[in-house]
């Protein structure tokens, strides 16, 4: 067994972690005060590091990374700022995802080339949440009827990110009344068709650089090829593509984590309190201990699940495990780090608060810490032996 890296990712890490600590960083703040995209940091990651296109091979304007230095780069993305590093995942691991898996050469030279360069309009979206139906995906009620060459669908979405800006987005609809696995398809829908509306950004409690919206569908009309894939295939594929965006979403919170430890452990050695830095008091270095060793944990996790994928072999219960423990990890890391803070780790003048209000998706989007329960208790209770 080899924890190494090679040089390749070695110097992909720093690439990334380099442009990150130069470009993302220092404007985190003042991007997320104003609650706005980092367009600038996005423009630069595309042109000079393909992050926009990591999802996408090269034949389609992508820069085809391998599922672990897709995780490296998410990782790094997030020790800078949570809301960009989540625009990237999500472009990449939900928006540009569905169409490489499941498109066919036309849908592929149509849809990816426009998207992988990080300009404004030009994100890529997948809408599967509905106002009545997240975790449980079959109860979607946005549905695409055939009209000769057309699918015409109507409906609504919640939440989705990216879509604001997005070429396009891939939407999970209806196809058939009955309630089962094969009635949801994935159906590619131009941001500029008539009928499609996206709301305005919906106020969050973090994440200020990134933005999601509700959409409605009235009577848009896509042509027929638009369709990922057979009809009926919707639910599958999704599974699919979030088994993929859940290593990111891994990836991201222990981003925020190690950024967060980061910032503790600055802190500790600099505060003095009766006569001592923090640093030198038991409880605050078991506090700090604590963080180091649950992030490595993380690490290894997400990492894993990641090198299983670029394998080729089964990752569904390593990714929600990944997902899982890192998520509710990071939520405990930068909660220690505001402790350690004191009071100043209250304010918005020190960028632990922020880290906290980050991390608090995670354990949410791509699948709930429940939902990621539930699928990893499927495995555990089944007669299947081993879990990798
Ligand atoms: C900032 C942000 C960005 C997002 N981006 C996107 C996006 O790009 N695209 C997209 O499609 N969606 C997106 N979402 C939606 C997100 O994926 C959903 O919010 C999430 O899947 C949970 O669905 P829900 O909100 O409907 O909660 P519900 O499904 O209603 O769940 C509510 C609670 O009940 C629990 N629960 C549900 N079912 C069970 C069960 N069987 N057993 C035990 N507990 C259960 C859940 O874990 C949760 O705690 C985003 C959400 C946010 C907040």
């Amino acid at each position: 067994m080899d924890f190494s890296f090679s040089p390749e990712l070695k110097m992909w890490r720093e690439a990334v972690h380099d442009f990150a600590a130069k470009e993302i960083k220092p404007f985190a703040a003042e991007y997320n005060e104003r609650e706005e995209t980092m367009w600038p940091a996005l423009q630069k990651g595309g042109e000079q590091l393909g992050l926009l296109g990591m999802s996408v091979p090269e034949a389609y304007g992508g820069s085809a990374v391998d599922p672990l230095a897709f995780a490296v780069a998410i990782e790094e993305l997030g020790w800078a700022d949570g809301g960009t590093a989540l625009v990237v995942a999500a472009h990449n691991g939900l928006g540009c995802a569905p169409i490489v898996m499941f498109g066919n050469e036309e849908q592929k030279k149509r849809f990816l080339p426009r998207v992988t360069g990080g300009q404004p309009g030009r994100l890529a979206a997948l809408a599967l949440t509905e106002p009545d139906a997240g975790s449980d995906l079959k109860g979607v009620k946005t549905h695409a009827e055939l009209e000769g060459d057309h699918w015409v669908i109507n409906g609504s979405k919640m939440w989705i990110t990216n879509s604001g800006d997005a070429d396009y987005i891939v939407t999970l609809v209806r196809t058939s009344p009955e309630r089962s696995s094969h009635s949801l398809s994935l159906i590619v829908v131009p941001t500029g068709t008539p009928g499609l509306h996206v709301g305005p950004p919906e106020k969050k409690m973090g994440l200020g650089t990134t933005h999601s919206h509700a959409i409605t569908y009235e009577n848009v009309r896509v042509p027929r090829e638009n369709l990922l894939g057979e009809v009926g295939q919707g639910m599958y594929q999704t599974l699919q593509v979030l088994d993929g965006g859940r290593i990111s979403i891994g990836a991201l919170a222990l981003g925020i984590a190690q950024a967060a430890f980061e910032e503790a452990v600055a802190y500790a050695k600099q505060r003095i309190t009766f006569g001592k830095p923090l640093s030198a008091r038991q409880a605050i270095q078991f506090m700090l201990a604590d963080m180091a060793t649950e992030i490595h944990a993380a690490r290894l996790m997400v990492y894993h699940a990641a090198w299983l994928k670029a394998q080729g072999k089964p990752f569904t219960h390593a990714a929600a495990m990944a997902k899982l423990f890192a998520s509710e990890m990071a939520e405990r890391v930068t909660r220690n780090a505001i402790q350690i803070h004191g009071g100043y780790g209250y304010s918005r003048e020190y960028p632990v608060e922020r880290m906290y209000r980050d991390t608090r998706l995670m354990t949410i989007g791509e699948g709930t810490s429940e939902i990621q329960r539930l699928v990893i208790a499927r495995r555990v209770v089944s007669s299947m032996a081993g879990l990798f």
